[in-house]
């Protein structure tokens, strides 16, 4: 099997992984949208990759999805909403036995990209760390984190999960990925939403943690009967941890609200409020949330799944 990384997407978190692996030594490939993106790209020479004060270019060699040759090990590194279409273009060029690492937030993006690469591996990531696009094809680490995986459908980790350590990226195996997925995706579900509706950093919602120990109440019970009780201990504790925490940052969700870009809350309290009709679980909080979440999109002319 070809060793070689293939990334697909060199936005923020793409060209972290990109940037890391390259300077270990690891083939990598970067694998773009389409030929004006890849024109751009190489007129730029390379990923930049801005690390406090150092600031390093990485030229590493690019492609776009019809390009020749197999891909055994992909690491999808594009948001929820554009996993499955873009893994259905590469499907072609997918190895039997391929690896698809997904670095996707939330939950259901996983199965939609499993259904389009059925002879392929797929190994789920979640990660805390941070970065973010100064401007194209320049990417800043902003906030150090640590980055789990795991195969809910195999134990043991792929023969070049090591590859991740020799890139100083942080990254430990799990078998409880799922369960790490989820509760990210309920901390995501009681704070992102609450900060885009009140307008707000995320420690404005300590003005409302009525509404937020609610949210958590029904999170937690949607989770014990998910079949995860661990992501459900002590929730609506971390969750004023994080607000407390995170007091005067605004929410990935705030963001990209206010940067008039399309947010992933399909798989994230989208994910929640369907999960939860599947079990049959009453969710009347969480299901106004989402109704009101989905208003403001809407009147803001952005895509509300
Ligand atoms: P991002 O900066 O928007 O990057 C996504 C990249 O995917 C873009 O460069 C986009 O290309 C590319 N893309 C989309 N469809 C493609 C296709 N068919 N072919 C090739 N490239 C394609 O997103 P991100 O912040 O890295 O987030 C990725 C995922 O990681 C999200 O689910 C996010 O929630 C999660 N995450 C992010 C962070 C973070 O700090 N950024 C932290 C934890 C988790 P264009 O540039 O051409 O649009």
């Amino acid at each position: 099997m070809s060793s070689t990384w293939h990334i697909l997407g060199a936005g923020s978190l793409g060209s972290l992984w990109a940037c890391r692996l390259a300077r270990a030594g690891k083939a990598v490939r970067l694998i773009l949208r389409d030929t004006q993106r890849l024109a751009a790209y190489q007129a730029a020479g390379g990923l930049t990759l801005v690390e406090q004060e150092r600031v390093c270019r990485y030229a590493i060699p690019a492609q776009t999805d019809d390009a020749p040759g197999p891909i055994h090990r992909l690491l999808l590194a594009c948001k929820a909403y554009d996993a499955a279409p873009a893994v259905a273009r590469l499907a072609p060029r997918l190895a039997h036995g391929a690896e698809i690492v997904l670095l996707q937030n939330g939950l259901g993006s996983q199965d939609e990209v499993a259904e389009q690469a059925p002879h392929a591996r797929c190994i789920f990531a979640s990660s805390t760390e941070g970065a973010f696009r100064e401007q194209d094809w320049r990417v800043n680490f902003a906030g150090h984190g640590f980055n789990w995986l795991g195969d809910p459908a195999k134990p043991t980790p792929p023969e070049w999960f090591a590859d991740l350590h020799e890139a100083g990226i942080p990254a430990q195996w799990t078998p409880d990925i799922l369960s790490r997925l989820w509760r990210k995706l309920a901390l995501n579900c009681a704070i992102n939403p609450l900060t885009v509706l009140h307008d707000c950093q995320n420690g404005g919602l300590l003005g409302h943690l009525t509404e937020v120990c609610g949210l958590c109440e029904e999170l937690a019970v949607l989770l014990q009967r998910c079949g995860q009780p661990l992501a459900a201990e002590n929730l609506d504790e971390e969750v004023q941890r994080v607000i407390l925490a995170t007091a005067a940052n605004y929410s990935s969700m705030y963001q990209d609200v206010h940067h008039g870009r399309r947010t992933e809350v399909h798989y994230l309290l989208g994910h929640a409020c369907r999960s939860a009709a599947r079990h049959g679980v009453a969710i009347d909080r969480l299901e106004q949330l989402h109704r009101r979440l989905v208003d403001n999109l809407r009147a803001r002319g952005l895509p509300s799944a």
